[in-house]
This record gives C-alpha cells, sequence and structure tokens, in this order.
C-alpha cells in the first residue's frame, strides 16, 4: 500500500471507520481486485467455541485457563510468549499481530490503554500510531517515557475489527493476563487510558468523564495494590483538544502522586 493510501487508512481509523472497508472500495473504485472477499469486520464476535479434546467450551472456562497459564508465568518474557500462544480471545483471529506490551519491564508508572489500532496491529506493539505519539509527549511532559520509566499495555492484545470497542467475553478472557503483568511490574502507579480501560479494570459503568482524575487504588487478586489514575485516552483527546486543559490536570495530579 503506498504511503497516501496509508495514511488515508490511518485517519479513517483515527475516525473510528473500518479502515479495511474503505480500502476495499478504493481498491475497487481504482479498479484493483482485492485478493480475498471481505470479512464482516465491524460485527461484534462471539466467544463461541468448540469443546475440542476436553478443552475449554466457555467463556469461564477460558478465563480460568488464561489465569491458570497467566499465574505460572515468572517473568513478562515467559507471560508474552504465553498471551501470543493463548487460543481464547476471539479478537486473536481477525488481527496480524498479538500486541502485548512495551517499556521498561520494572517501571514505577504502567500505562494500560484499550487495545491495538491499525497502526499497533501492523507493528506488535502498543501505542505506536498517532494516538501513541500523543500519548508518549503527555508522558514526556511529566518526565516518564517508555525508555526510561514506563511500562505500557492493554486490556486487550488483539485489534477489534473496525477499531470498535472490545466485548466483555473478550476483554474477560485477557484481564487474567493484565493482572499477571501488574503482578510482574509492580508498578508504583497505573494510568488507565480511556473509559473502556478505566471501566473494565474498576468493574464499573461510570463513565470517564467521572472516573478521570481521580485515583483509586487497584488490587490484583495475587495481591498487588496500586493506584490506579483513569485518563482520557489520548485518540479522544485528537478529536477533543479543548479537553486538554483537563487532561494536563490528570498528569499534573499523576506527577504529584509519584513524587510522593
Ligand atoms: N489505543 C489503545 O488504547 N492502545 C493502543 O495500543 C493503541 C491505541
Amino acid at each position: 500500500m503506498n504511503s497516501a493510501l496509508t495514511a488515508l487508512t490511518d485517519w479513517w481509523e483515527d475516525m473510528g471507520v473500518p479502515a479495511d472497508a474503505n480500502e476495499m472500495a478504493l481498491l475497487k473504485k481504482a479498479g484493483a481486485t482485492p485478493k480475498s472477499p471481505p470479512i464482516a469486520q465491524s460485527e461484534p464476535t462471539t466467544l463461541v467455541r468448540k469443546k475440542a479434546k476436553g478443552g475449554p467450551s466457555s467463556v469461564e472456562e477460558w478465563v480460568a485457563l488464561a489465569r491458570q497459564v497467566a499465574n505460572g508465568c515468572n517473568d513478562l518474557e515467559t507471560l508474552k510468549a504465553a498471551v501470543e500462544a493463548f487460543e481464547g480471545c476471539p479478537l486473536k483471529a481477525g488481527a496480524n499481530k498479538t500486541v502485548v506490551f512495551d517499556g521498561v519491564h520494572a517501571g514505577p508508572v504502567m500505562v494500560i490503554g484499550e487495545g491495538a489500532g491499525g497502526q499497533e496491529d501492523r507493528v506488535g506493539l502498543p501505542f505506536v500510531g498517532k494516538a501513541g505519539q500523543l500519548l508518549d509527549k503527555m508522558l514526556d511532559a511529566i518526565e516518564l517515557s517508555r525508555q526510561t520509566n514506563t511500562f505500557i499495555t492493554n486490556v486487550t492484545f488483539w485489534r477489534p475489527p473496525g477499531n470498535r470497542n472490545p466485548e466483555p467475553d473478550e476483554l474477560a478472557v485477557c484481564r487474567p493476563f493484565v493482572d499477571r503483568m501488574i503482578e510482574l511490574v509492580q508498578p508504583k502507579l497505573i494510568i488507565s487510558a480511556g473509559g473502556v480501560s478505566a471501566k473494565s479494570l474498576l468493574d464499573t459503568k461510570t463513565g470517564i468523564m467521572k472516573l478521570r482524575g481521580k485515583p483509586v487504588d487497584y488490587t490484583t487478586p495475587g495481591g498487588v495494590t496500586a493506584p490506579l489514575v483513569p485518563v482520557f485516552h489520548p485518540a479522544y483527546l485528537l478529536r477533543r483538544p479543548q479537553d486538554k486543559s483537563r487532561a494536563w490536570r490528570d498528569l499534573l495530579l499523576i506527577q504529584s502522586l509519584m513524587a510522593s
């Protein structure tokens, strides 16, 4: 794909439009024949599984298996390999890459976003697209970075089709790995980026407008506790720059919590 088309599809993705559908339309208009027919990308997937030789057949069983596998991992590289090998999340089938984590393994700060977008799905690392670039700038403003002191992951490890929000079942099967990551990183502070991440981690229906900027203790099943500060998602701030002043207040709060 040439760079103009990449830029265009990135923009569509930022706007929440399934790029694949647009790409197909563009190819059609240009008279090119797509290699394979498009999949219905924006439909939520469901965790329907065939029972394979005693393997998990329900979400609960997949979650239990994920918890067992995750708890058996004693370092982050082993955990990453375990996520990559895990077959319990239906998002995996539609993704190019498994996007697990980036940054400093024992980072005192851990950022937890929502899930991969188009760019992350291509590269295999979290927050490397336009929203990721803004996240890096936000972190840099309070002397945090993935190169020096920050660990970055998501509440899901595969790009949802058409960049839709992850479904509860998809979040549930990924969660044991997120919890284990927190236990292995042992961050001093967790930043959850965006409403999906905060609502899922805090198990609440309260929106990001009310959650943001208010630290809440998060405790993993293994007993690791850290203050979690929900902030606006950088992709939201790209769409609503007028909320950057509120985001800045949240960053200053994070800075003061880290200094205390
Ligand atoms: N948005 C997220 O929440 N996570 C990423 O990794 C990229 C974009």
